[in-house]
């Protein structure tokens, strides 16, 4: 079975050996897994003729993300929440769109620590917080922030995922109080910045985790670290966590994530 992920740009994406990497394990000799650059505006006519062909899947990645969730006949209750597509499996004329940004997160959070009854800061109110809302909320936590730089989206986040959890929307430096999981969804990292955070949201035994990923340390886990949170993590196992469910709505199976984590971040 053919399988696609499909972007602009493509060449950086990992996604390729982590899947081949995952079919392996399982001994899946008719997987294959590729690359494809669609032109900005042909995401719609690319997708259309893979699925048509007989492909399994297609995993999307940006900036095709919202264009995918709009293009899929059926979605789960995740994709439809997150207003994004991430994982398409083609199937008896359905494209049925799921997002499995927040499942990834949070398998490999729970690597870490609980989240049932924890205080939960997440920063950031952009595609990937809102993408990981849901499953986040699924976990029980005893409260969840939402801080942003522009707090206006932080609030219609909190009220679009409020429910059973109340969730509080603040600005970077309103933030009172001590959290247990503090979650940078925010791109700062990428351009190098810090958020100016105060030192004391950071409880002891905090784990503090950077969706972004990268060799070494990145700018929010040395903040953190800094700040005495007791864990920090890049977001490498999000990256493999994602896939390992993507692979799981293809394919039924349940890849183990640890060997490839382990092997790419060597290779990092
Ligand atoms: P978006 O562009 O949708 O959102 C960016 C967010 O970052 C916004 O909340 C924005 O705030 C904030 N931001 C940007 N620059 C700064 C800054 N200098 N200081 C403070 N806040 C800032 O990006 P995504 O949500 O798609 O991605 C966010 C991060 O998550 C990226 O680093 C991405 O690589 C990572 N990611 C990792 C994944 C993984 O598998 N590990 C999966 C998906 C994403 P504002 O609203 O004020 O502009």
């Amino acid at each position: 079975m053919k399988y696609l992920v499909i972007g602009h740009p493509i060449a950086h994406s990992k996604s390729p050996q982590i899947h081949q990497a995952f079919a392996e394990q399982f001994n899946l000799l008719d997987f294959t897994y590729e690359r494809c650059l669609a032109p900005l505006d042909g995401f719609a006519a690319l997708l259309a003729e893979f699925a048509e062909a007989g492909g399994g899947g297609v995993n999307v990645t940006v900036p095709f993300k919202e264009e995918a969730f709009r293009l899929c006949t059926a979605l789960t209750e995740r994709a439809a929440a997150a207003g994004a597509v991430n994982t398409i499996k083609c199937a008896d004329g359905v494209l049925l769109g799921d997002n499995t940004d927040g499942a990834g997160l949070v398998a490999d959070l729970l690597r870490h620590t609980g989240l049932a009854g924890k205080r939960i800061l997440l920063l950031g109110a952009g595609g990937a917080a809102c993408g990981v809302l849901l499953p986040l909320l699924a976990e029980k936590p005893l409260s969840l922030t939402i801080a942003n730089r522009s707090v206006a989206r932080a609030i219609s986040l909190a009220e679009k995922f409020s429910g059973n959890i109340k969730i509080t929307a603040q600005a970077f430096d309103t933030l009172a109080g001590e959290f247990d999981v503090i979650i940078n969804a925010t791109s700062a990292s990428l351009a190098g910045d810090t958020l100016p955070l105060a030192t004391t949201i950071f409880a002891r035994d905090c784990l503090a985790y950077d969706m972004m990923y990268g060799k070494g340390e990145t700018p929010f886990m040395k903040q953190a670290r800094l700040a005495g949170a007791s864990q920090c993590s890049d977001g490498l196992g999000m990256l493999l966590g994602q896939a390992a469910e993507a692979f799981y709505v293809w394919t039924g199976l349940r890849a183990d994530v640890q060997p490839v984590l382990a092997a790419m971040r060597a290779a990092l």
